[in-house]
Protein backbone atom coordinates (compact mmCIF):
# COMPACT_ATOMS: atom_id res chain seq x y z
CA UNK A 1 0.00 0.00 0.00
CA UNK A 2 3.11 2.31 0.10
CA UNK A 3 2.08 4.11 -2.72
CA UNK A 4 2.70 8.08 -2.62
CA UNK A 5 -0.06 10.09 -4.14
CA UNK A 6 0.08 13.49 -5.08
CA UNK A 7 -2.81 15.23 -5.22
CA UNK A 8 -4.69 17.73 -3.16
CA UNK A 9 -7.56 18.00 -1.23
CA UNK A 10 -8.77 20.25 0.89
CA UNK A 11 -11.78 18.84 3.50
CA UNK A 12 -12.99 22.13 4.49
CA UNK A 13 -12.98 24.12 7.49
CA UNK A 14 -9.39 25.20 6.42
CA UNK A 15 -7.39 22.48 6.77
CA UNK A 16 -5.95 20.28 3.81
CA UNK A 17 -3.71 18.13 2.10
CA UNK A 18 -1.00 20.49 1.99
CA UNK A 19 0.99 20.20 -1.16
CA UNK A 20 4.31 17.56 -1.83
CA UNK A 21 7.94 19.21 -2.60
CA UNK A 22 8.45 16.80 -5.86
CA UNK A 23 10.21 14.07 -4.30
CA UNK A 24 13.48 16.41 -2.49
CA UNK A 25 13.01 18.03 0.40
CA UNK A 26 16.26 20.15 2.05
CA UNK A 27 16.56 22.34 4.83
CA UNK A 28 19.69 23.90 6.71
CA UNK A 29 19.94 23.97 9.90
CA UNK A 30 23.43 24.93 11.75
CA UNK A 31 26.13 24.13 9.58
CA UNK A 32 23.97 21.20 8.06
CA UNK A 33 22.24 21.14 4.55
CA UNK A 34 19.49 18.67 4.70
CA UNK A 35 18.71 16.57 1.92
CA UNK A 36 15.80 14.05 2.09
CA UNK A 37 15.43 12.15 -1.62
CA UNK A 38 11.82 10.28 -2.04
CA UNK A 39 12.89 8.97 -5.79
CA UNK A 40 15.50 7.57 -6.69
CA UNK A 41 14.87 9.53 -10.52
CA UNK A 42 15.63 12.97 -8.48
CA UNK A 43 19.23 11.53 -7.42
CA UNK A 44 21.00 13.50 -10.39
CA UNK A 45 18.85 16.79 -9.06
CA UNK A 46 20.00 15.93 -5.64
CA UNK A 47 23.42 15.45 -6.23
CA UNK A 48 23.59 19.23 -7.75
CA UNK A 49 22.26 20.58 -4.54
CA UNK A 50 24.44 18.58 -2.61
CA UNK A 51 27.62 20.31 -4.82
CA UNK A 52 25.52 23.70 -4.38
CA UNK A 53 25.83 23.41 -0.69
CA UNK A 54 29.13 22.33 -0.39
CA UNK A 55 30.09 25.34 -2.34
CA UNK A 56 28.34 27.65 -0.15
CA UNK A 57 30.72 26.08 3.22
CA UNK A 58 27.62 23.79 4.79
CA UNK A 59 27.85 20.02 5.49
CA UNK A 60 25.53 17.88 3.56
CA UNK A 61 23.72 14.91 5.24
CA UNK A 62 21.48 13.11 2.79
CA UNK A 63 18.79 9.84 3.31
CA UNK A 64 15.39 8.82 2.06
CA UNK A 65 14.05 6.40 -0.15
CA UNK A 66 15.34 7.16 -3.14
CA UNK A 67 18.82 7.11 -1.51
CA UNK A 68 18.24 3.40 -0.09
CA UNK A 69 18.74 1.62 -3.12
CA UNK A 70 21.81 3.67 -4.80
CA UNK A 71 23.88 4.49 -1.46
CA UNK A 72 26.58 5.11 -3.21
CA UNK A 73 25.42 7.90 -5.68
CA UNK A 74 25.74 10.74 -3.30
CA UNK A 75 28.92 9.67 -1.56
CA UNK A 76 31.55 11.48 -2.70
CA UNK A 77 29.39 14.91 -1.90
CA UNK A 78 26.90 14.00 1.25
CA UNK A 79 27.19 11.90 4.72
CA UNK A 80 24.46 9.27 4.26
CA UNK A 81 22.32 7.97 6.06
CA UNK A 82 21.17 8.74 10.05
CA UNK A 83 18.07 9.32 11.59
CA UNK A 84 15.68 12.62 10.66
CA UNK A 85 12.36 11.77 12.30
CA UNK A 86 11.04 14.94 10.32
CA UNK A 87 11.67 14.32 6.81
CA UNK A 88 8.07 13.60 6.65
CA UNK A 89 7.27 16.93 7.10
CA UNK A 90 9.42 18.96 5.15
CA UNK A 91 8.07 16.80 2.20
CA UNK A 92 4.76 17.95 2.81
CA UNK A 93 3.96 19.88 5.98
CA UNK A 94 0.09 18.38 6.17
CA UNK A 95 1.63 15.14 6.30
CA UNK A 96 2.36 12.92 9.20
CA UNK A 97 2.98 9.11 9.51
CA UNK A 98 2.22 6.43 12.94
CA UNK A 99 4.53 3.40 12.50
CA UNK A 100 6.87 2.35 9.85
CA UNK A 101 7.53 -0.86 8.47
CA UNK A 102 5.16 -3.60 6.84
CA UNK A 103 4.89 -7.42 7.01
CA UNK A 104 3.66 -8.17 4.13
CA UNK A 105 6.93 -7.99 2.02
CA UNK A 106 5.81 -7.23 -1.79
CA UNK A 107 8.15 -8.36 -4.21
CA UNK A 108 8.41 -4.77 -5.73
CA UNK A 109 7.81 -2.31 -2.43
CA UNK A 110 11.30 -0.96 -0.50
CA UNK A 111 9.00 -0.38 2.55
CA UNK A 112 10.12 -4.36 4.13
CA UNK A 113 13.61 -3.83 2.74
CA UNK A 114 13.98 -0.51 3.79
CA UNK A 115 11.89 -0.32 7.27
CA UNK A 116 11.52 -3.69 8.05
CA UNK A 117 8.63 -6.43 8.43
CA UNK A 118 7.58 -6.14 11.43
CA UNK A 119 6.08 -2.38 12.41
CA UNK A 120 7.83 0.22 14.67
CA UNK A 121 5.06 2.13 16.40
CA UNK A 122 5.40 5.92 16.49
CA UNK A 123 2.72 6.28 18.97
CA UNK A 124 3.61 10.51 20.03
CA UNK A 125 3.24 11.19 16.18
CA UNK A 126 1.81 14.87 15.47
CA UNK A 127 -1.41 14.54 14.05
CA UNK A 128 -2.23 16.24 10.67
CA UNK A 129 -3.98 15.76 8.12
CA UNK A 130 -1.93 13.14 5.90
CA UNK A 131 -1.32 9.91 7.87
CA UNK A 132 1.49 7.96 5.33
CA UNK A 133 1.63 4.83 7.33
CA UNK A 134 1.96 2.11 5.07
CA UNK A 135 -0.53 -0.26 6.25
CA UNK A 136 -3.25 0.76 8.62
CA UNK A 137 -5.22 -1.91 8.34
CA UNK A 138 -2.48 -4.87 9.14
CA UNK A 139 -1.20 -2.55 11.97
CA UNK A 140 -2.60 -4.36 15.76
CA UNK A 141 -6.35 -3.44 16.32
CA UNK A 142 -5.14 -1.54 19.59
CA UNK A 143 -2.23 0.55 17.92
CA UNK A 144 -4.91 1.36 14.99
CA UNK A 145 -7.49 2.44 18.27
CA UNK A 146 -4.54 4.99 19.64
CA UNK A 147 -4.40 6.62 16.25
CA UNK A 148 -8.16 6.92 15.81
CA UNK A 149 -8.07 7.95 19.14
CA UNK A 150 -5.36 10.52 18.90
CA UNK A 151 -7.24 12.25 15.82
CA UNK A 152 -10.52 12.49 17.82
CA UNK A 153 -8.94 14.14 20.97
CA UNK A 154 -6.68 16.42 19.43
CA UNK A 155 -9.78 17.07 16.82
CA UNK A 156 -7.23 17.00 13.97
CA UNK A 157 -8.98 15.98 10.59
CA UNK A 158 -7.88 12.54 8.90
CA UNK A 159 -8.44 13.75 5.17
CA UNK A 160 -6.26 11.44 3.17
CA UNK A 161 -5.00 8.15 4.67
CA UNK A 162 -2.60 8.13 1.66
CA UNK A 163 -0.93 4.63 1.54
CA UNK A 164 -4.01 3.33 2.59
CA UNK A 165 -5.33 -0.02 3.77
CA UNK A 166 -4.73 -3.27 2.30
CA UNK A 167 -7.60 -5.65 1.41
CA UNK A 168 -6.92 -8.85 3.07
CA UNK A 169 -6.82 -7.03 6.22
CA UNK A 170 -9.66 -4.80 5.57
CA UNK A 171 -12.67 -6.37 7.88
CA UNK A 172 -15.78 -5.53 9.23
CA UNK A 173 -13.72 -4.12 12.17
CA UNK A 174 -11.56 -1.75 10.86
CA UNK A 175 -13.99 -0.38 8.52
CA UNK A 176 -16.11 0.34 11.66
CA UNK A 177 -13.24 1.64 13.16
CA UNK A 178 -12.05 3.87 10.58
CA UNK A 179 -15.12 5.21 8.95
CA UNK A 180 -15.95 7.83 10.98
CA UNK A 181 -13.17 9.89 11.26
CA UNK A 182 -11.62 9.45 7.63
CA UNK A 183 -13.22 11.99 5.56
CA UNK A 184 -11.16 11.70 2.50
CA UNK A 185 -10.80 8.62 0.21
CA UNK A 186 -10.38 4.80 1.13
CA UNK A 187 -7.52 3.79 -1.07
CA UNK A 188 -6.47 0.42 -1.54
CA UNK A 189 -3.90 -1.36 -3.91
CA UNK A 190 -4.58 -4.23 -6.76
CA UNK A 191 -1.21 -5.85 -7.52
CA UNK A 192 -1.83 -9.13 -8.63
CA UNK A 193 -4.79 -11.21 -10.01
CA UNK A 194 -4.45 -12.98 -6.22
CA UNK A 195 -5.57 -9.88 -4.54
CA UNK A 196 -8.49 -9.96 -6.51
CA UNK A 197 -11.11 -11.79 -3.78
CA UNK A 198 -9.72 -9.46 -1.41
CA UNK A 199 -10.50 -6.44 -3.56
CA UNK A 200 -14.01 -7.60 -4.76
CA UNK A 201 -14.87 -7.97 -1.08
CA UNK A 202 -13.59 -4.87 0.04
CA UNK A 203 -15.54 -2.86 -2.73
CA UNK A 204 -18.84 -5.17 -1.49
CA UNK A 205 -18.44 -3.90 2.15
CA UNK A 206 -17.74 -0.17 0.88
CA UNK A 207 -21.00 -0.29 -1.54
CA UNK A 208 -22.54 2.98 0.07
CA UNK A 209 -19.61 5.15 -0.37
CA UNK A 210 -19.53 6.68 -3.90
CA UNK A 211 -17.03 5.26 -6.47
CA UNK A 212 -15.24 8.78 -6.11
CA UNK A 213 -14.29 7.93 -2.74
CA UNK A 214 -12.98 4.33 -3.43
CA UNK A 215 -9.22 4.56 -4.83
CA UNK A 216 -8.12 1.42 -5.71
CA UNK A 217 -3.86 1.90 -6.68
CA UNK A 218 -3.82 -0.44 -9.57
CA UNK A 219 -0.18 -1.94 -10.73
CA UNK A 220 0.36 -2.41 -14.53
CA UNK A 221 3.69 -3.92 -16.18
CA UNK A 222 3.74 -6.58 -13.51
CA UNK A 223 1.49 -9.48 -15.20
CA UNK A 224 0.63 -9.44 -19.08
CA UNK A 225 -1.46 -6.86 -20.31
CA UNK A 226 -4.89 -8.70 -20.56
CA UNK A 227 -4.08 -9.74 -16.82
CA UNK A 228 -3.86 -6.14 -15.93
CA UNK A 229 -6.60 -4.32 -17.82
CA UNK A 230 -8.62 -7.37 -16.45
CA UNK A 231 -7.64 -6.11 -12.80
CA UNK A 232 -8.45 -2.21 -14.21
CA UNK A 233 -12.05 -3.17 -15.25
CA UNK A 234 -12.87 -5.04 -12.17
CA UNK A 235 -12.24 -2.09 -10.34
CA UNK A 236 -14.86 -0.42 -12.23
CA UNK A 237 -17.03 -2.64 -12.36
CA UNK A 238 -16.81 -3.30 -8.50
CA UNK A 239 -18.23 0.18 -8.49
CA UNK A 240 -14.11 1.86 -7.53
CA UNK A 241 -11.75 4.35 -9.41
CA UNK A 242 -8.72 2.42 -10.71
CA UNK A 243 -5.30 4.42 -10.12
CA UNK A 244 -2.54 2.81 -12.61
CA UNK A 245 0.30 2.62 -11.43
CA UNK A 246 3.08 1.36 -13.76
CA UNK A 247 5.91 -1.01 -12.46
CA UNK A 248 9.31 0.45 -11.88
CA UNK A 249 12.12 -0.74 -10.89
CA UNK A 250 13.25 0.24 -7.22
CA UNK A 251 16.95 1.52 -8.67
CA UNK A 252 15.28 3.53 -11.72
CA UNK A 253 17.39 6.57 -12.28
CA UNK A 254 14.54 8.11 -14.73
CA UNK A 255 11.30 8.37 -14.07
CA UNK A 256 9.91 5.50 -16.99
CA UNK A 257 8.37 2.25 -16.54
CA UNK A 258 10.19 -1.03 -16.39
CA UNK A 259 8.95 -2.81 -19.05
CA UNK A 260 8.39 -6.19 -18.80
CA UNK A 261 5.73 -9.36 -20.66
CA UNK A 262 3.72 -8.00 -23.93
CA UNK A 263 3.88 -4.36 -22.77
CA UNK A 264 5.66 -1.33 -24.53
CA UNK A 265 6.66 1.76 -22.91
CA UNK A 266 4.05 3.53 -25.02
CA UNK A 267 1.50 1.14 -23.78
CA UNK A 268 2.00 1.60 -19.93
CA UNK A 269 1.87 5.44 -20.41
CA UNK A 270 -1.36 5.15 -22.76
CA UNK A 271 -3.14 2.94 -20.07
CA UNK A 272 -2.27 5.42 -17.28
CA UNK A 273 -3.13 8.57 -19.22
CA UNK A 274 -6.70 6.68 -19.75
CA UNK A 275 -6.97 5.45 -15.95
CA UNK A 276 -5.73 8.72 -14.24
CA UNK A 277 -7.36 10.88 -16.41
CA UNK A 278 -10.74 8.77 -16.31
CA UNK A 279 -11.39 8.41 -19.80
CA UNK A 280 -12.67 5.08 -19.29
CA UNK A 281 -15.79 6.88 -18.09
CA UNK A 282 -16.32 7.53 -21.64
CA UNK A 283 -14.89 5.37 -23.74
CA UNK A 284 -13.08 2.15 -23.79
CA UNK A 285 -9.05 1.71 -23.83
CA UNK A 286 -9.01 0.62 -27.46
CA UNK A 287 -11.52 3.36 -28.84
CA UNK A 288 -9.17 6.04 -26.62
CA UNK A 289 -6.08 4.16 -27.71
CA UNK A 290 -6.81 4.39 -31.61
CA UNK A 291 -7.95 7.98 -31.44
CA UNK A 292 -4.97 9.19 -30.05
CA UNK A 293 -2.69 7.16 -32.65
CA UNK A 294 -5.29 8.68 -35.40
CA UNK A 295 -4.53 12.47 -33.61
CA UNK A 296 -0.91 11.68 -33.86
CA UNK A 297 -1.21 10.69 -37.44
CA UNK A 298 -2.95 13.73 -38.09
CA UNK A 299 -0.57 16.00 -36.45
CA UNK A 300 2.15 14.44 -38.17
CA UNK A 301 0.52 14.62 -41.47
CA UNK A 302 -0.47 18.76 -40.63
CA UNK A 303 3.83 18.63 -39.73
CA UNK A 304 4.57 17.17 -43.10
CA UNK A 305 2.34 19.71 -45.09
CA UNK A 306 3.64 22.44 -43.30
CA UNK A 307 6.91 21.42 -44.62
CA UNK A 308 5.99 20.72 -47.91
CA UNK A 309 4.47 24.77 -48.09
CA UNK A 310 7.25 25.71 -46.21
CA UNK A 311 9.32 24.28 -49.36
CA UNK A 312 7.04 25.83 -51.53
CA UNK A 313 6.74 29.59 -50.75
CA UNK A 314 10.75 29.26 -50.24
S1 LIG B 1 1.42 -4.26 1.56
FE1 LIG B 1 3.07 -4.64 0.06
S2 LIG B 1 3.12 -2.74 -1.18
FE2 LIG B 1 2.01 -2.25 0.72
S3 LIG B 1 3.60 -1.45 2.12
FE3 LIG B 1 3.38 -3.65 2.53
S4 LIG B 1 4.96 -4.60 1.28
FE4 LIG B 1 4.66 -2.53 0.47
Amino acid sequence: MSKLIVDSFDGGGGASTGRWVNGIAEWVEADTAYLSVAFTWRLDDAYQRAIWYRQMGLKVRAGGPGIFTRKHYLADVAQIGGDCPDAIWRHNPAATIASRGCPVGCWFCIVPKMEGRTFTELPDFPVCPVLCDNNLSALSPEYQDHIVGRYRATGAPLLDANSGFEPRTFDDEVWHRWRDINRGPWRFAYDDAADGPHVERVMRMLRDVSPRRKQVYTLIGNEPVDACMDRIQQVIAWGGEPYAQAFMKLNALVKRPHVRFDWTERHLKQVQRWVNGRFWKYTPFYQYDASIRSNARMEIGQLLFDDDAEVISS
